[in-house]
């Protein structure tokens, strides 16, 4: 295919995928990048807002600012429909968009599986709003009621890291019970069930119900009713179980999936229109990945890359998910890694997660005017370390955490090859 002059690529979501697509694509080529929001959100710390270690705003950069350092124009807006055969979008205020070339990167939202009340009821936990406006609910629990009872519904990685966070802040405090419903029979499913055990061992000694097999049938205002009539108190319902594409990927003619993401084929361009690239969580890839965030990094810096080839009639390139460990963190009680079927066990990998963190604003922030970025570091930094670091240090616990480091489960060298380079892979 010929180049043509003045291509327009509009990039769709300016979170993870979305903005490391951006990095990847030449200043002054006509880039556009479209957020709802104005501010970058860093979810992997998310659960910490409820227990007060983290603030929203340590979460946040300013999107304006990074896409201007990296030559491109950014646009506040929400996408109300997409029109792939006629390339264009419409913003919501009837402003339309044409392009030449697209990057999809808008990510999931959460799901409520038509249960009766949740929308009403339940808070889902996806987004720093959603999570400032579950921790002003508790906060008003606390000070309203005698006995509270926290639901989390769903027990993959959100719901297990949130609880985690909520035994941090409250553990020992008698009047609170904590419910986790989970409808398969493990915590974390499709990872190994001794992470599972041990959590459940860790929640033994609190007041935690965590109910297996679990089917929601209604969320009240104070309640959950259970699909076999069972009507227990809720005070706050944190949902955490299923996650959908936008409602505009779902009216569009683009080819997707039930869920409601966009099928593409193995190197990330859209199955049905190839001028549309999908990166991120919204991606359903031939073999499905993990819905991470450095997965949706590799997929942003890859889905730019093909789209550059394609605009030049250059073979793409093939997606392949980077062999990176899972870290989750349980409050300050565990931190696991896990790669593969290999898992450890320690509080002390909580500072390897935060490392990650850091890192990575570090990386993103770098593209920030130099004021805002000193001061953004030092802050966070700082904060970090008073929160997550010095309590540990203070009360002189090294020698405990480090006892309690173990191997929970040993999956073989192929393992151990894996973590090393996906660990050479993130300090790259
Ligand atoms: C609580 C929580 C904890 C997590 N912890 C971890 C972790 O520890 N490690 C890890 O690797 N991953 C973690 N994840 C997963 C990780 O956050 C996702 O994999 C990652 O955010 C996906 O990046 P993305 O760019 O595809 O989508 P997103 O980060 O979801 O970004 C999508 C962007 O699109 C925008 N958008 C969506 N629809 C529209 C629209 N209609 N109009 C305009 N803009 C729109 C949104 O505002 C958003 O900015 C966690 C997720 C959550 C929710």
């Amino acid at each position: 295919m010929p180049v043509k002059d003045n291509q327009k690529t509009l990039i769709i979501g300016a979170n993870f995928a979305g903005l490391k697509a951006a990095a990847a694509l030449p200043p002054q080529s006509g880039v556009t990048l479209i957020d709802r929001s104005p501010r970058f959100e860093w979810t992997p710390n998310l659960h910490e807002v409820l227990s007060g270690v983290t603030r929203p705003d340590d979460l946040m950069l300013d999107r304006r600012k990074i896409a201007e350092r990296l030559g491109h124009r950014f646009l506040t807006g929400e996408i109300e429909s997409l029109d792939p055969d006629r390339q264009q979008l419409q913003l919501s205020g009837q402003q339309t968009l044409d392009y030449d070339t697209c990057i999809v990167a808008c990510g999931l939202t959460s799901h409520f599986h038509d249960v009766t009340g949740a929308a009403a009821h339940a808070i889902p936990f996806r987004t720093a709003k959603e999570a400032s406006t579950a921790l002003a609910r508790l906060s008003a629990l606390l000070s309203e009621k005698q006995a509270v009872t926290i639901s989390i519904v769903g027990g993959g990685f959100t719901g297990v890291e949130l609880l985690g966070e909520l035994l941090r802040r409250s553990r020992n405090e008698s009047r609170l019970t904590f419910r986790l419903f989970e409808r398969g029979q493990q915590l974390l499913e499709g990872q190994p069930a001794v992470v599972s055990q041990d959590i459940r061992k860790l929640c033994a000694p609190y007041s935690v119900d965590i109910r297996f097999g679990a089917q929601i049938r209604s969320v009240g205002e104070e309640t959950i009713e259970l699909e076999n009539r069972e009507i227990l108190a809720s005070h706050l319902t944190l949902w955490t179980a299923g996650t959908t594409g936008p409602r505009f990927i779902q009216n569009s003619v683009i080819e997707h999936n039930a869920q409601g993401m966009v099928r593409v084929n193995p190197s990330l361009q859209s199955a049905s229109h190839p001028s549309v690239f999908v990166a991120g969580d919204l991606a359903a890839l031939p073999e499905p990945v993990l819905k991470q965030a450095y997965h949706a990094m590799d997929m942003g810096a890859l889905a730019a890359k093909n789209l550059s080839h394609y605009q030049q009639g250059q073979t793409l390139q093939t997606f392949i998910p980077a062999p990176k460990p899972l870290a989750l963190a349980f409050g300050d009680l565990n931190t696991y890694l896990i790669q593969g079927d290999t898992v450890l066990a320690s509080p002390l990998l909580a500072a390897a997660k935060e490392a990650v963190y850091q890192l990575y604003m570090t990386q993103l922030s770098a593209n920030l005017p130099l004021p805002e970025f000193s001061k953004g570091i030092s802050r966070r930094a700082s904060r970090s370390f008073k929160n997550l670091l010095l309590p540990e240090l203070v009360r002189l616990r090294w020698l405990a955490l480090l006892k309690q480091t173990r191997v929970l489960q040993w999956g073989g060298l192929k393992d151990l090859d894996n973590f090393a380079r996906g660990l050479a892979g993130t300090f790259h």
